[in-house]
């Protein structure tokens, strides 16, 4: 009787769930395991196969995607978009501050680079201090809340930032007050060092408290220190550590400090000059998150080259192609582009460069980065070949749900400006009626 009861439920359950989709007939780009002409198919969110060859379900939704090309959405590793304020920058050390706390949803920039291709990105801190705040990978899945972008199980961050942004170049300090420690690249150095120093004396009086409670004596907790905490999480590798860099002689000084402290350093972030000491980035385990072609908009980036990215590939570095800008985020698939150019690399290996790559320097890719079975269905379909300039995207899935379509954005157009104008106009006659409302209301803004 009770296995009657499990059959009914899961024959409920089945006709509950979403039916399959198949995306049909598109050149499919696996990036991990080549490209082949054939189909994918989508059960409750996840890839359940794609191949050549495989059978549509009973009762599947179907896409065909003749001509067209199906590729793994877009991870961006360095992101600052849907994000209320990224730099507590009062302080040298701001591990206390969380970007997750102030997700902005509505941030119109997740539409702009879902439309693009995007369906994960890292949400970082910004750059202003020599420890920064906490990050949060999300996916873009427009039109839900705050909660809803959550990467759920990805693993949260913490920036650090070397060089002029952190010792604040160019930044005079208010008239009467010192500036900021520090001010030099050692004093970056020392910093990081002072920090973790205190994150380890702090751990250990967690586990000697922990220690005493368990041989049943009557113990005092330490006193909680929320700046500490991120820390510690970084020491047990519960936490990866992004750092913002440039030069070649700090990006050693970092991974030689790591090592003396005892964590690794999971990203080097812009790391302009990687290219001239990849090998030891390489033996350190760091990824390196870089641009394809972004160079000279300040001194320590003067240096750079665009065959950074194929230079520490070739030299055995995890590498990914990112952003950090909300309008460049939008054709990351021309930016990997660059690098068959720059540095020969293969159409895969380009392609790796903005989605396994950056999945990988997540941890997050067993859930996305690629097209294989038992993924997220996190696709993006192109009306060309991605790497090609003319490439448009078409449609946009996450978690096998159609987040952007560019028929249905077209053809919504037209309804959307007639309502802008309507909204414009109605706050004209208002206007016209009480012409004092538009002042009152900004005075009464609270300050
Ligand atoms: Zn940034």
């Amino acid at each position: 009787m009770r296995r009657v009861f499990q059959i009914a439920a899961a024959v409920c359950s089945a006709l509950a769930a979403e039916p399959p989709l198949v995306i049909q007939n598109a050149q499919v780009l696996t990036v991990t395991k080549g490209s082949f002409r054939g189909s994918v198919v989508i059960r409750n969110g996840k890839i359940a196969e794609a191949g050549e060859k495989t059978l549509v379900p009973l009762g599947a939704h179907v896409i065909d995607a003749g001509g067209q090309y199906l590729m793994p959405g877009i991870v961006d590793c360095h992101s600052h978009i849907a994000a209320d304020s990224i730099n507590e920058g009062s302080v040298s050390v701001s591990s206390m501050v969380s970007i997750e706390d102030v997700l902005d949803p509505e941030d119109i920039a997740i539409y702009r680079a879902l439309a693009g291709g995007v369906t994960t990105a890292n949400i970082l801190h910004g750059s202003a201090n020599a420890i920064g705040g906490q990050c949060v990978v999300i996916k873009l899945r427009w039109g839900k809340d705050a909660r809803g972008l959550l990467f759920a199980g990805a693993k949260p961050g913490l920036k650090l930032a070397l060089g002029e942004n952190p010792k604040r170049q160019g930044y005079a300090p208010a008239q009467g007050r010192s500036p900021r420690y520090p001010a030099t690249r050692m004093g970056v150095e020392d910093v990081i060092r002072q920090a973790f120093a205190e994150a380890k004396a702090y751990r250990q009086a967690w586990r000697e408290y922990q220690d005493k409670v368990a041989r049943g004596e009557n113990a005092i907790p330490p006193r909680r220190d929320l700046r500490l905490e991120p820390l510690v999480e970084v020491l047990e590798g519960k936490r990866l550590v992004h750092a913002h860099c440039y030069r070649a002689d700090e990006i050693l000084m970092l991974l030689r400090l790591a090592e003396e402290i005892g964590f690794r350093v999971k990203t080097l972030q812009h790391v302009l000059e990687g290219y001239k000491v990849a090998k030891e980035i390489a033996a350190h385990g760091a990824g390196a998150s870089t641009f394809s072609d972004w160079w000279a908009y300040k001194v320590e980036a003067y240096d750079a080259i665009p065959y950074n990215a194929a230079l520490m590939l070739r030299k055995g570095v995890l590498v990914s192609l990112n952003s950090d800008s909300a309008e460049l985020m939008r054709r990351l698939n021309t930016e990997a582009a660059k690098t068959l150019k720059y540095g020969g690399l293969t159409e895969e290996e380009a392609l790796s460069l903005i989605t396994i790559n950056p999945a990988r320097q997540l941890e997050i890719d067993d859930r996305v980065g690629s097209i294989e079975p038992g993924k997220d269905a996190d696709l993006v379909l192109f009306d060309k070949h991605p790497l090609s300039s003319y490439a448009k995207v078409q449609k946009v899935f996450i978690d096998g749900e159609l987040y952007f379509d560019r028929d249905r954005d077209l053809s919504a157009r037209p309804e959307r400006e007639q309502r802008r104008k309507a909204l414009v106009e109605r706050e004209r006659e208002a206007e016209k009626k009480q012409p004092s409302r538009t002042r009152d209301r900004d005075t009464e803004r609270p300050q």
